[in-house]
């Protein structure tokens, strides 16, 4: 395992309680230092002798690799989408698709590290809050590891395909009345308690595992460095992991240039957006957050202060889309690509259609959406934005007649 240790962001200091999820000297979050030194005598190809997923980039993470808790997370697509550039005015447009990871988002490469972690330090029941694909992701990895799961889901709002899921891997699933921010609320209450390991974002070792998806992108492009990656940003664990990524392979030498991070929101749930247009390193709680993006309906993200430093600091930019916008990319996407995703995921595509009209995206870049769910998450959305199907008798006249038309 790459040595490390757990730090302050904001403050610096060492932390040395396992369970802390915030500093006990200034309140700040936290982070971890990798050690980087070995890498710095290795070249990315070094790598290569895995397979590319999650565990190839082992002396990055925060784990140990032969004791890892995985299902084979990692590895997706990273699609060349001309046809979608085309339609939306990008020449070298890519669609990273975290839609393909084992539970269909590209939580399960956090969850593996950070699972893989609370094994080595015997948490015996761990749990989460979540608006659906964290809980989905962690009732599969805590199956794995034989490990107790409770779950903790604002009422009525998660999207079928999710709610599915932390049910069929036998989580305990906590429906409750409020939204996503008071439900974690209750879940870090546990974990001070120590009822239970806490594997939200907050979780330092969570976010490490999310580094993968940008050195996949980098192995995928040749480390060739596109100009610009986009990203939904709802909690903000992504969009500040991926920044992580970067700034840890700025240091080993692996790249000199940094990408643009541009981070999209939902309309009904922007306090990032709201604080990069008026140039503040904080944001301000939204009280009642909501958008038919519901990865991303949450108005008071934990790593929101991370997000806006990873925004500034590579030059990025951060705005919303509405759900109307929402739907038309997540259709736009399947009918030019065949690629299905989430409502959330859509965002980033969204984005990069409202960035280019409005001449911030110049239609030479190179840039990637990371598209972080699977379509299946969330049929309802879907069946309700489609044309229904065509009812018809077994009459053959009739059908031709349907097929014609
Ligand atoms: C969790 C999630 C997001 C938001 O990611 P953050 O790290 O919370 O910003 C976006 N899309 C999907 C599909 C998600 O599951
Ligand atoms: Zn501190």
């Amino acid at each position: 395992m790459a040595a490390h240790k757990i730090i302050c962001w904001d403050c610096g200091k060492v932390i040395d309680d396992v369970y802390a999820d915030t500093c006990a000297s200034c309140g700040g979050l936290l982070t971890i230092k990798m050690d980087l030194e070995p890498l710095k005598n290795m070249r990315p190809k070094d790598l290569h002798k895995t397979p590319i997923g999650v565990w190839r980039y082992a002396p990055f993470l925060p784990a140990d690799p032969m004791k890892k808790v995985s299902i084979h997370e990692g590895g997706t697509p990273l699609y060349d989408c001309s046809a979608l550039g085309n339609e939306i005015g990008i020449k070298d447009l890519h669609v990273k698709y975290d839609g393909a990871n084992p539970t269909g988002s590209f939580k399960d490469r956090g969850m593996t590290v950070g699972v893989s972690h609370a094994s080595e330090i015997g948490a015996k029941v761990v749990g989460c809050a979540s608006t659906g694909n964290t809980s989905a992701s962690l009732a599969a990895y805590a199956a794995k590891a034989g490990m107790r799961c409770a779950v903790f889901l604002p009422s009525g709002k998660v999207a079928a395909g999710k709610l599915a899921q932390a049910m069929f891997f036998g989580a305990k699933v906590i429906s409750v009345d409020g939204n996503f921010d008071e439900a974690l609320n209750i879940a870090r209450k546990l974990s001070e308690e120590r009822s239970l390991y806490l594997l939200n974002s907050i979780n330092p070792y969570r976010p490490e595992g999310q580094k993968t998806v940008l050195f996949e992108i980098m192995d995928q492009l040749s480390y060739n460095v596109p100009d610009r990656i986009i990203l939904p940003v709802g909690n903000a664990g992504n969009i500040s992991a991926v920044h992580k990524a970067l700034v840890e392979l700025e240091e080993i030498g692996w790249i000199t240039e940094i990408p643009m991070l541009t981070g999209i929101q939902a309309e009904g749930a922007m306090p990032i957006v709201k604080a990069f247009a008026s140039g503040k390193k904080d944001f301000i709680p939204e009280e009642h957050p909501e958008t038919v993006a519901t990865a991303i309906r949450i108005g008071n993200p934990i790593s929101g202060r991370k997000a806006l430093k990873a925004i500034y600091s590579t030059g990025g930019c951060s705005v919303s889309v509405t759900d109307a916008e929402i739907i038309d990319a997540q259709k736009l996407l399947g009918r030019t690509e065949g690629i299905g995703v989430e409502p959330a995921s859509a965002a980033s595509v969204a984005g990069a259609k409202k960035l280019v009209d409005s001449g911030i995206i110049d239609r030479n870049e190179k840039v990637v959406c990371i598209c972080t769910g699977n379509a299946l998450k969330d049929p309802d959305t879907i069946i309700s934005s489609c044309a229904p199907p065509v009812r018809c008798s077994k009459d053959m006249d009739e059908i031709r007649k349907i097929l014609s038309q």
